[in-house]
């Protein structure tokens, strides 16, 4: 298997993730086969250094590693195990990485049938988003066997700067679904807080900028705190994204069992913006249900000085 730089790599899934990881392949160096169900994803590849291909036979046959990057569960098992799928159509160099974030428990059922054939699957599924995407700077959380990571390490290299191996077959995705609990809940603090300090009247850029200097910042607080307090519901990480993620999240815990209160409620809250047709915006837009909740409209920051 050659997953150096100058390897083939059949890359499955082109929307807002997987054409900028493809992208960042093909640029270093890597000859990149591009697969997406909707034709049009793989024409919007035109003109950048990546071979289009019609079929998943056409992207994985010649391939040291095919890569995935698919919206949920469902569309990773249908790349798997449909007809013209991975397990008849197996990447001659033995490796599949899936990077959607999808149910641990269906990674490990995938992973033990394409080990039949003698295929290696690894979940490693990112953190970053399209920025991170795009700059080729994506935290990836592997999991899977030892030396099909060493393996894949080159190419996941092309794509992101913190690569951790950090367990067994699933563990890349169980890591994931604890990381994509910790963003929700924080949103959720951070929607509090400003819906508090709006209340009485505060100035919130400057709380902003007093708690980005003491125990209360996180990567929200920095990254989306700006847009919670301007009413900026738009890009991002999608609502309906962080919805299906806590959906997986609470799915696991189901499973083992794992009470998490925190969860199930900011989940409940994700949902109330989905019904009200919010699925679309960015994830920091669960303000717009703090909003309804206060009758107080995000964006009008200074409503008196009684503080
Ligand atoms: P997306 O919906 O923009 O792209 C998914 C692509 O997969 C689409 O182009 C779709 O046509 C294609 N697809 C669907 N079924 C297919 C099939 N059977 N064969 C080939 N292609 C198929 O999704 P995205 O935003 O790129 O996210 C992809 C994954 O990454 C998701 O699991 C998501 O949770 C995760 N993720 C997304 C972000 C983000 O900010 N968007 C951040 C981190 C992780």
């Amino acid at each position: 298997m050659n997953a150096q730089p100058n390897g083939t790599v059949g890359f499955l899934g082109l929307g807002v993730m997987g054409r900028e990881m493809a992208r960042n392949l093909a640029e270093a160096g890597f000859q990149v086969r591009v697969y997406d169900v909707v034709p049009a994803a793989v024409e919007a590849m035109a003109g950048l250094s990546v071979q289009p291909v019609g079929s998943i036979a056409e992207a994985s046959s010649d391939a040291d590693i095919v890569i995935s990057m698919l919206p949920d569960t469902p569309q990773v098992e249908d790349v798997v195990r449909s007809e013209g799928g991975l397990l008849f159509n197996p990447p001659k160099g033995g490796v599949y990485v899936d990077m959607s974030t999808i149910a641990p428990e269906t990674t490990r059922a995938l992973a033990r049938e394409l080990a039949q054939i003698g295929v290696s699957m690894l979940d490693a599924p990112v953190s970053g988003g399209p920025v991170g995407a795009k700059n080729a700077t994506l935290s990836i959380m592997v999991g899977g066997d030892a030396e099909s990571f060493q393996k894949a390490l080159p190419v996941l290299r092309g794509m992101g700067t913190t690569i951790n191996h950090v367990g067994g077959s699933g563990a890349g995705q169980t890591v994931k679904l604890c990381n994509q609990l910790i963003c929700g809940i924080n949103i959720q603090a951070i929607c509090e807080a400003l819906a508090l300090g709006r209340a009485y009247g505060i100035d919130l850029p400057q709380m902003r900028e007093v708690l980005m200097g003491g125990s209360a910042n996180s990567w929200m607080l920095e990254r989306l705190g700006s847009a919670m307090i301007d009413g900026d519901a738009s890009a991002g990480f999608r609502i309906d994204l962080m919805m299906k993620d806590l959906r997986l999240v609470l799915e696991a815990a189901q499973r083992r069992p794992v009470p998490l209160p925190g969860a199930s409620l900011v989940a409940s809250q994700y949902l109330d913006a989905q019904a009200h047709g919010e699925g679309a915006n960015g994830n920091q837009a669960l303000f717009k249900v703090y909003d309804r909740m206060t009758g107080r409209p995000t964006g009008a920051a200074s409503t008196g000085t009684d503080a």
